[in-house]
């Protein structure tokens, strides 16, 4: 489900993630593993605030391995707790506890120094749309709580899932908006398919991810698509993928939608291989 975002919707957005901010203990700020920054909330910092925090590169199956490890490098050197998971198949989800406790560590013995009885950390896991957060939700939960697809606004009561002894998850995440200003970051984004292929031009999108793949991946573009060479236009690599893949209109000529469509499908179902589409010392 794509949600158009105006500036009430973010202002809404932000207000109830601003209200939740004050029953938890620790955010889950999860983004994709495979564009770290731009699935980030543009004002994420200032929301969050000085709220303890830990952030999820999600579908970490999908991204390249070498790449995930300098982006938790990354945050590590801002300051930030990371960690990469899987939450379809719930691969690095006891990191998350361990981390949470490292971090709320000096709080709640300072709790307990007071007199105030032990408890279950309180969580809350916030995102843009489409990065996995119903998904680590459900997973987290050992069963099916958030209907993926949740739009913002829809407020319903509160209530807390209940993960082991040690710690209670809001049901309900935060759900914030995607950064729109770059296109660049918009281009990822559809690439990574967390924003409706209405919303882009396909063929746009497309021509962005080939050219990421011939400068980071040229071997899989090669043996995908059976290129002996690249040529420097990427009109003549769309020619040579739609003619050996057969998007042909009548007349023979190359389908661009079609091909288009067949390179992001590729792309998404992994048939070109684990892919990051940023990294932390690159200009992309
Ligand atoms: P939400 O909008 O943030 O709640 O995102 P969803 O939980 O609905 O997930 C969006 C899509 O990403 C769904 O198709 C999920 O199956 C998929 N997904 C979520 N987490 C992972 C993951 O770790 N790995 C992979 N491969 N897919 C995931």
């Amino acid at each position: 489900m794509t949600i158009q975002w105006y500036p009430g919707h973010m202002a809404k957005a932000r207000r109830e993630v601003t209200e939740k901010l004050k029953l938890i203990d620790i955010v889950y700020e999860l983004v994709d593993a495979r564009i770290p920054v731009s699935s980030r909330n543009p004002m994420i910092d200032e929301i969050i605030s000085n709220k303890p925090r830990i952030v999820i590169l999600n579908k970490a199956d999908m991204a390249d391995e070498k790449v995930t490890k300098k982006w938790l490098q990354y945050f590590h050197e801002q300051g930030l707790q990371a960690v990469a998971i899987d939450s379809q198949k719930g691969i690095g989800l006891d990191r998350i506890m361990d981390l949470s406790k490292e971090r709320l560590h000096d709080l709640f013995s300072k709790m307990q120094a007071k007199g105030i009885k032990p408890r279950a950390i309180r969580a809350l896991i916030v995102g843009i749309p489409n990065v996995g957060k119903s998904t680590l939700i459900n997973r987290l939960a050992k069963r099916n709580i958030a209907k993926t697809g949740d739009r913002p606004g829809i407020t319903k009561a509160q209530s807390w899932i209940k993960v082991g002894k040690e710690l209670e998850l809001l049901d309900t995440p935060g759900i914030l908006w995607p950064k729109f200003e770059d296109e660049e970051v918009g281009l990822k984004l559809a690439a990574t398919g967390a924003i409706k292929d209405e919303i882009l031009n396909l063929q746009d999108v497309a021509v962005f991810a080939l050219r990421y793949l011939i400068q980071h991946y040229p071997e899989r573009l090669k043996s995908r698509y059976q290129f002996e060479s690249f040529s420097d236009h990427v009109v003549e690599i769309f020619d040579h993928i739609g003619k050996k893949r057969g998007c042909l209109m009548s007349g023979g000529l190359i389908d661009y939608d079609k091909t288009a469509e067949l390179i992001i499908r590729d792309l998404r179902t992994m048939k070109l291989g684990r892919i990051s589409f940023e990294e932390p010392d690159g200009k992309e």
